[in-house]
């Protein structure tokens, strides 16, 4: 860790170098968990987080990674769920340690998930991707829980679309052939289990589910009955007045904010530490939480000083 200490910031909206939802090649990422903190680094990121999908496999070399360059690297995972029939992203920062009721839902999770990419594979097949399972699982290396982002590099790599948006809208997004519905656990069975492993859960990109504002609302008061701090209050790149709005849902709720790119790879909108604009706001913080606040002093970042 670099000498010169990062101090946080009070608000979210004076936020910078911080970054706290990204994912490397131990999910859907393009970089290797080393990598990704070397690139946030570069880009003057101090703390972030890792965040791959439903799994912990890339937090200790990406720790350890952050220990060499200066940056505080949390602990995290994105864990799919499920919430009136629209799958719902909740973010657990500083999962605890292996033996966890979180780890033991994570190794169903990546059961399941390796179920529902042989359907994946028959149906690409059927739709005319011969091999779809052993070249989406060279796509992956020696990761093996696939993700459908690995079908639609594999079928961009065939040669069958020109880019994995085009796989994304013809073959594997929402309503079509490769889309098959895993059985994910639902929102407050996916809270619960990062709760109480000690976590810290946030609902993942509100704004990126298309709901209605009333469903939006519905959503943030489930979560927080069941136990989630709060919710990332700008994900990527997002629309401004929605970020305002949300701002305001979630304060009225006491929750909490957070703030991340979700950056998979370079080349689109987001970069580590880069991502839409940040709605003035009093909303608190989520390195504000008791737990988090303790992680981030003894992890070389310090608390605003008291005016
Ligand atoms: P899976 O975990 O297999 O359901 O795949 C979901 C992942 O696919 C997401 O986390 C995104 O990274 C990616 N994804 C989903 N929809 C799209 C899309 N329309 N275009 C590109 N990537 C997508
Ligand atoms: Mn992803
Ligand atoms: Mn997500
Ligand atoms: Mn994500």
């Amino acid at each position: 860790m670099s000498s010169e200490r990062f101090t946080l910031p009070t608000r979210l909206d004076a936020a910078s170098g911080i970054d706290l939802h990204m994912h490397s090649t131990a999910s859907d990422g393009a970089f290797s968990p080393t990598d990704l903190v070397h690139l946030a680094a570069a880009r003057g990121v101090k703390f972030m987080a890792l965040t791959d999908h439903d799994t912990l496999a890339g937090v200790d070399e990406a720790c350890a990674a952050g220990r060499a360059a200066g940056v505080a690297v949390l602990p995290g995972v994105e864990v799919s769920s499920q919430w009136q029939g629209v799958g719902i992203h909740i973010v657990a920062l500083l999962p605890q340690a292996p033996g966890d009721i979180l780890l033991e839902g994570l190794a169903r999770q990546a059961e399941a998930r390796l179920a529902r990419n042989e359907e994946v594979a028959r149906r690409l097949e059927k739709a005319g991707f011969s091999d779809a399972w052993r070249k989406a699982q060279q796509q992956a290396g020696e990761r093996t829980a696939l993700g459908r982002p690995d079908f639609a590099r594999a079928m961009v790599e065939e040669g069958l679309v020109p880019d994995m948006k085009t796989a994304f809208r013809k073959y594997l997004g929402a309503g079509k052939v490769g889309d098959v519905k895993q059985p994910w656990p639902g929102l407050s069975a996916a809270i619960d289990w990062i709760v109480a492993g000690g976590g810290i859960a946030l609902v993942a990109h509100p704004l990126r589910y298309r709901l209605t504002r009333k469903k939006l609302t519905a959503l943030l008061d489930d979560a927080g009955t069941a136990g989630a701090a709060g919710a990332e209050l700008v994900s990527g790149f997002q629309n401004e007045d929605q970020g305002r709005d949300l701002a305001q849902i979630l304060t009225r709720r006491s929750m909490m904010g957070s703030l991340g790119s979700d950056f998979h790879f370079q080349g689109g909108p987001v970069a580590p530490g880069r991502f839409g604009a940040i709605p003035r706001t009093a909303l608190p913080p989520v390195w504000t939480h008791p737990r988090l606040s303790e992680w981030c002093r003894q992890n070389g970042l310090s608390d605003a000083d008291p005016l």
